[in-house]
Formats: C-alpha cells, sequence, structure tokens
C-alpha cells in the first residue's frame, strides 16, 4: 500500500510531465472514485483545463489546474488507496481492466488505475484539510509531537496511523519507524519517555528520508502492476537492474531473524492492521 514515500516518488515523476499539459477530454470508468463530485461537473470542470504544480499533502496528490477565466487554480486531489495507479499511456495503448478515470492529453491519457476503486480523484478537497503536520517540514517540531503523544492512551503504533498527528504515515514506515527508536508498538503513547519520544521524531524523518531518496534514485514502472519490488510499490522498470537492498528491517518479516540481533520477528494485529517488530530490540523502558 502506498505511503509517503511512494507518493512522494510518483508525484516528483509526474510533475515534469503532466506540467502545461491540457486535458482534452475526460473519462469516467468508475465515479465512485470522484466523490462527492459527480461525474459530470468533474468532466465540465476538467476540459479544457490545463495542468499546473503538481504537490503531495500527507498520501495525497494535489494538481493544480488553470483554466482560461478562472484567476485561481483549481486543486484537484488524487489518492491512491490501497492499489491505485496513476501514470501516462501512448494515446493509442488500450485502457486497462481497472481504469478508473482516463484524462486525455492529445498523445498521451493520464490513467488512472485502481483493483478496488478505494482511490480518489476529486475536486473536494475537505480531507486535506484534517491532515497534521508533514513529516519532514518544518511544523513537525519534536515538541508538537511529544505533546500530542502526551494526551493519548492509544498504543503508539496505532497513533502513529493518526493522519491528524502527522500525515503520511502508514502500516509499513510506523512498525519500521518503532523498530529503528526501540519502542514496543503496544506502548501508550503517553508513556513514552522523552527521550523515546524524540528518538521516534527523528526515527520516522530518516525512514521517510532514506525511503524517498531511494525511490528517487532508481528506474521504477509506474504502470506496472503487480511488480512489487521490495520495499516499492511501484514495479522495476523493465530491463533496469536490480537495486533490491534490505531496507524493511521488520515489516513483513514475521519468523525471519531480526538483522540486529537475531530473535525471530513476531507479528501482531492492532486495530485490525498488522503490525511487525523485534520482541527483543523493542522492549525497552527508556
Ligand atoms: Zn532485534
Amino acid at each position: 500500500m502506498p505511503e509517503l514515500p511512494e507518493v512522494e516518488v510518483l508525484v516528483r515523476h509526474l510533475a515534469p510531465l503532466l506540467h502545461d499539459r491540457t486535458i482534452r477530454a475526460v473519462l469516467v470508468r468508475r465515479a465512485k472514485v470522484l466523490a462527492p463530485t459527480s461525474a459530470r461537473s468533474f468532466a465540465q470542470v476538467l476540459r479544457g483545463a490545463r495542468f499546473g504544480n503538481l504537490a503531495r499533502r500527507g498520501k495525497y496528490l494535489v494538481f493544480e489546474l488553470r483554466k482560461p477565466g478562472l484567476r485561481e487554480p483549481l486543486p484537484l486531489v488524487g489518492h491512491l488507496g490501497m492499489t491505485g495507479r496513476m501514470y501516462l499511456l501512448p494515446a493509442r495503448t488500450p485502457l486497462p481492466t481497472h481504469t478508473a478515470v482516463v484524462l486525455h492529453l492529445g498523445c498521451e491519457n493520464f490513467v488512472f488505475e485502481d483493483t478496488r476503486y478505494f482511490g480518489r480523484l476529486t475536486l473536494d478537497t475537505s480531507a486535506l484539510d484534517r491532515l497534521g503536520p508533514e513529516p519532514l517540514g518544518e511544523r513537525f517540531t519534536m515538541a508538537r509531537f511529544s505533546r500530542a503523544l502526551g494526551r493519548s492512551r492509544q498504543p503508539i503504533k496505532v497513533k502513529l496511523l493518526d493522519q491528524s498527528l502527522v500525515a503520511g504515515i502508514g502500516n509499513i514506515y510506523a512498525s519500521e519507524a518503532l523498530f529503528r527508536a526501540g519502542i514496543a508498538p503496544t506502548r501508550p503513547a503517553r508513556e513514552l519517555t522523552s527521550a523515546q519520544a524524540a528518538r521516534l521524531w527523528s526515527a520516522i524523518r530518516r525512514v521517510l528520508r532514506e525511503a524517498i531518496e531511494c525511490g528517487s534514485t532508481v528506474p521504477l514502472n509506474y504502470a506496472g502492476a503487480g511488480l512489487h519490488h521490495g520495499l516499492f510499490y511501484f514495479g522495476r522498470a523493465p530491463g533496469a537492474p536490480d537495486f533490491y537492498e534490505e531496507r524493511l528491517r521488520v515489516y513483513d518479516r514475521a519468523g525471519q531473524p531480526c538483522y540486529r540481533c537475531g530473535t525471530p520477528i513476531k507479528k501482531r494485529v492492532q486495530a485490525a492492521r498488522s503490525t511487525f517488530y523485534c520482541p527483543r530490540c523493542q522492549r525497552g523502558e527508556h
């Protein structure tokens, strides 16, 4: 499932490809992904619009659209959900089965494909209002993070998935950050010592930065459905060298030895999501 680094890598990839391109026509195959925008108003607004900047907020892509006669740019908000992909295809290439939305750009199409239709491509921006600070931004300070944890009885792993605490962290990076910080995922957020909160704050930033850096430097195949490669949600580009290196230290490694101490990695379910951790490295009380 895509989290902040995957979305950031996708934004960096798409931004130059979409910039200044005009949407000539709109095809909506799954109106569910536009909700609450209707297919009709979606098509009406997008037709004739031109792509401006593309940015990321949490796990959302925020496309800026410019339209003749409109002084302010219109935001178009995208979310990959669990299985969504966004990429450009030559106009003559047949559309994939699970195509949700197509924006015709002339010789190419912008395709939003989503096998499970949990993703979004909508003119409704309300989801952005509920997001907390960007983990790599200046507003996400150690003091603010520590204060927010102090108000929560939730297990720290569950609290990290709260997008109003910090935007963009999902199941994978929550487990990875807790391992790097040496904190048990079940520990109530408010019981973290200030040293633990500080370690976790830096671990979150480090693990996300590393993932973005790695994803930005390897050739990825954004349309390559099902070709998950290592940490990445996107597939490897055909013919690209194997870039795999072991960077997930606990996620999806249940039963395998911890890289640090050799103890088998454990898996448990918290709030209906899987958590992976090392019972030895992450038992620390300090
Ligand atoms: Zn260990």
